[in-house]
Parts: structure tokens; sequence; C-alpha cells
């Protein structure tokens, strides 16, 4: 199993009030599969793919990811596995808008150990015209494509979305979700994404539907099983 997180827990206390967020949370999915997982907001989506990316820490539980048990890492290692082998693409796209689209990327190129051409990056989502930019000239679409770029550079294991087309309109968040399923194909990337938009859940391999900090519902999508 790719990742295999077992009883995860989390908590925060703000003031007196102690939340807890994820109750116990199990999820599995192999490599090279595409997992979504649906759930109201505060249901602790962002928690848990915070956790199986290496930027937050659990209570309790496990995550493992291709063999590593991310919870046990110390804080250094933490960093170097993230760095190694995680790619993050988020709602609000989190591109520095001080540098240009090709410097975005190569600022994320340059930390990795096995980086990617820019320019062959650029290309592959369909953005090499637009190097030289700022993310400010972009539209909300193309930026999106540079923070799949960005997340892709270093040719990730994993790449993790969090709500990649929550900002885009309908239209645009086809072309972000044709761009991701190609990067999965094309380059085996395992993805696991979290999304509103129950309309995406046929491109998952499977589906989990979170609900207060659990996992209630897990749904197999065999048509879209890759062929043995
Ligand atoms: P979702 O992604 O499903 O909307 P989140 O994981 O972002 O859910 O948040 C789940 C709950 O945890 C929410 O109630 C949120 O307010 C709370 N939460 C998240 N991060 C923190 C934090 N750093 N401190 C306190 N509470 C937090
Ligand atoms: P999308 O359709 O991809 O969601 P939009 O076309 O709605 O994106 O544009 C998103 C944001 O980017 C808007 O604030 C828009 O004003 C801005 N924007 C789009 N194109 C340009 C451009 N060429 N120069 C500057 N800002 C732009």
């Amino acid at each position: 199993m790719f990742i295999e997180v077992t009883g995860l827990k989390k908590g925060y206390t703000t003031g007196e009030v102690r939340t807890e967020v994820l109750k116990g949370v199990d999820l599995q999915l192999e490599k090279g599969e595409i997992g979504v997982i649906l759930g109201p907001s505060g249901s602790g989506k962002s928690t848990l793919v915070n956790i199986i990316g290496g930027v937050d820490r659990s209570d309790g539980g496990s995550v493992m990811v291709d063999g590593t048990t991310v919870t046990s890492l110390k804080d250094v290692e933490l960093t170097e596995y993230r760095r190694e082998n995680i790619g993050f693409v988020f709602q609000f796209y989190n591109l520095v808008p001080n540098l240009t689209v090709g410097e975005n990327i190569e600022v994320c190129a340059n930390i990795s150990t096995a980086p990617l051409d820019v320019d062959q990056v650029l290309a592959s989502v369909g953005l090499l015209d637009k190097k030289d930019r700022f993310p400010r000239e972009l539209s909300g679409g193309e930026q999106q494509r540079v923070s799949i770029a960005r997340a892709i550079v270093k040719n990730p294991k994993l790449l993790l979305c969090d709500e990649p087309t929550g900002a885009v309109d309908f239209e645009t968040s086809r072309s972000i979700l044709a761009l991701l399923q190609r990067i999965n194909t094309d380059f085996g990337t395992t993805i696991l994404m979290i999304t509103h938009n129950t309309a995406i859940s046929g491109m998952a391999n499977t589906v989990f539907r979170l609900r207060s900090g659990a996992v209630v519902e897990r749904v197999r999508n065999k048509e879209t099983l890759p062929a043995e």
C-alpha cells in the first residue's frame, strides 16, 4: 500500500476549548492511483492532507507513505521527506507574486534532488510562452497550471491537491482536472485530492467521504481501475 493512514488523530486547543479534528482516520491508496477526499467544510480534510504531506503533526495514529512512517520522523527528516516526495497544489495557487512564472518554478527545482527541466514542465502545462510573466498577469486557471508545474518539477511521488479547482470557473476546472489526470497517467504520480465538487469523484480510483473527523464512506470506482 502506497499510503496507509491508520487511526489518525489530531486536535487543537484554542484558549480553553479543545477540538478533536481527526478522530481516528483510516485511509489507504495504492501507488499510481487517484484518491479523492470529499466532505463538508471543517470536517478535517486539510488537516489530514497536511499531516500526510508532512506540514503538520498528528497526536496519534500513523501515516505511512511508500514505506516511510511519516508520523515517526524527526523535524529535519520530515522536511527532507516533504521536499523529496511531495508536491502541493492549493486552492489559491500560493505563487510568489514578485517572481516570474519561470522563477516560481525554479525556486522549487533548485531544492530538489531530481529536477525536471523548467521549460519542459512549463511546456507540459501549456504555458511556456508565459515563462517571463508575473502571476498577476495570468488568469486564475493559468496561475493554477503554474502551481501544478511547480509541484511536479521535482517529480514527486505524491501530489497533494487541496481544492485545486475551488477558485476557478467550471470550464477552467475541467482543464485543471484533465491536466492532473494526464500527470497521473504520464508520470505515474499518485494523487490525493480534496474537493467539494462531487463531479470530480469520477476520475478517482477511491473516494473517501470525511465527516466530523472520520472517514464515513469509501467508494472504489471499478471502471477507473487500470487494466491488469
Ligand atoms: P476542512 O479542510 O475539511 O475544511 P480543516 O482540516 O481545515 O477542515 O479544519 C478542521 C477543523 O480544524 C476546523 O474546525 C478548523 O477551524 C480547525 N483548525 C484547523 N487548523 C487549525 C489550527 N491551526 N488551530 C485551530 N484550529 C484549527
Ligand atoms: P479563470 O477563468 O482562469 O478563472 P479569470 O479570467 O477569471 O481566470 O481571471 C482571474 C484573475 O486574473 C482575475 O482577477 C483577472 O482580472 C486576472 N487576469 C486575467 N487575465 C489577466 C491579464 N492578462 N493580466 C492581468 N490580470 C489578469
